[in-house]
């Protein structure tokens, strides 16, 4: 029997067991849980391979896109610009800080927003734009940050889904995602391309002094031992996790190639289906495919995905409800509010099981099933 899972977690363990395991060991022995040399290596190590000046640990990838948010002096009723097509977080620390989502439209190729389909939300109430590079690739984010900065906006990217993955601007010139706009955040969620055994994420940027206030707000608002500056909230790596991470860190790019492999067997296997649109590679980005997300034509996404399950294989649907239509965030929006491209994608994407461990023969079998399903309903 097969066992075909999105994301193979124990077979990447078992590939690194004898370093996680000496590491845990040290760990234990030493005593030292929080903070200490281990999560200083970690964010010194993360901040030479992503090139950006600071790295800031913190407890997940939501606290770091709160935190991010507090250190930018953000008043009520302030507007925030996000993505309706994402994760529900990133839409959740605007709301929780009494921040106004303005809630947007993305591209329909690459799923991200970009300059054009910001523009006509900016108002004179607009602080701060969130790009979420989604799946593994960078928003489009050259006239973004040239119009950003001349309007005096933030930008905090949300990167939870894409480390790793270069922004290409200038003829060639790359950057890594996360570290573009003022701020970058990170996630190291178990499943993401650079999990944890646990929760953890991390804030990035080259301002010493925005640094110094997203440490000191993801630490009790703290400046010097038992004094507290501002409000802040506690937000902490363990010195696990950052071990772990550590090790994970120096196989990130063969972890990013291998992915790369899958998604190309898979654009092999499937280019022939004409009911399946492929993964879009943007010009301006590499694609580190934290999911290989399929468009279906109109009505087979469910059966397709049904017929799968049947089959033993795992699919999910990222994100099946745009966050417009959220119960949390109708308070937002007039009751016919409507984004059509992100409505559209919500009925039509398809994530297929892809990491780094997936075998060739489980692929090839994916591959084949889905052929199979079109065979009879195509
Ligand atoms: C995972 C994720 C987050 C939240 O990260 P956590 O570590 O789970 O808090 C935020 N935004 C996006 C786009 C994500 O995929």
């Amino acid at each position: 029997m097969r066992n075909i899972q999105m994301v193979d977690l124990q077979t990447q363990y078992q590939r690194i067991k004898d370093e996680v395991n000496h590491s845990l060991d040290q760990i234990m022995s030493k005593g030292h849980f929080i903070g200490g040399t281990t999560v200083k290596q970690f964010e010194a190590n993360l901040s030479l391979y992503l090139d950006v000046k600071h790295v800031i640990a913190c407890g997940n990838g939501t606290d770091a896109l709160q935190i991010a948010l507090m250190a930018l002096d953000l008043f009520p009723g302030d507007e925030i610009i996000v993505p309706a097509f994402t994760y529900v977080a990133t839409a959740e620390v605007i709301a929780l800080l009494g921040l106004t989502p303005v809630i947007i439209d993305v591209d329909p190729d690459h799923f991200n927003v970009s300059y054009d389909i910001i523009e006509p939300y900016i108002t004179d109430k607009t602080k701060v734009i969130i790009p979420v590079h989604l799946f593994g690739q960078s928003s489009d984010m050259k006239a973004l940050m040239d119009n950003a900065r001349k309007k005096g906006i933030y930008v905090v990217e949300d990167n939870a889904q894409s480390i790793g993955a270069n922004y290409i601007y200038d003829n060639k010139k790359e950057k890594k995602t996360g570290t573009i706009g003022d701020i970058g955040t990170l996630s190291f969620y178990p499943s993401k391309n650079l999990g944890a055994y646990g929760d953890g994420g991390a804030i990035l940027t080259d301002d010493d002094e925005l640094a110094a206030k997203l440490r000191s707000i993801a630490n009790h608002g703290q400046s010097q031992k038992y004094y507290h500056d501002i409000v802040g909230c506690n937000s902490r790596l363990d010195a696990i996790q950052a071990a772990i991470l550590d090790i994970k860190l120096g196989h990130l790019d063969n972890y990013i190639t291998l992915r790369g492999k899958v998604a190309e067997r898979y654009d092999l296997g499937l280019k022939s289906i004409g009911a399946i649109k492929l993964p879009y590679r943007a010009e301006f980005s590499s694609h580190v495919f934290h999911q290989y997300t399929i468009k279906l034509k109109d009505g087979h996404r469910d059966q397709l995905k049904e017929h799968l399950s049947k089959c033993g294989i795992p699919s999910m649907i990222y994100y099946p409800v745009p966050l417009y239509k959220q119960k949390a965030y109708a308070q937002y929006f007039k009751a016919d509010f409507a984004l059509p491209i992100t409505e559209k994608l919500c009925d039509t994407v398809l994530s297929l099981p892809i990491c780094p461990e997936l075998k060739s023969e489980d692929q090839d079998y994916i591959i084949e099933e889905i052929h199979n399903y079109f065979n009879i309903h195509g």
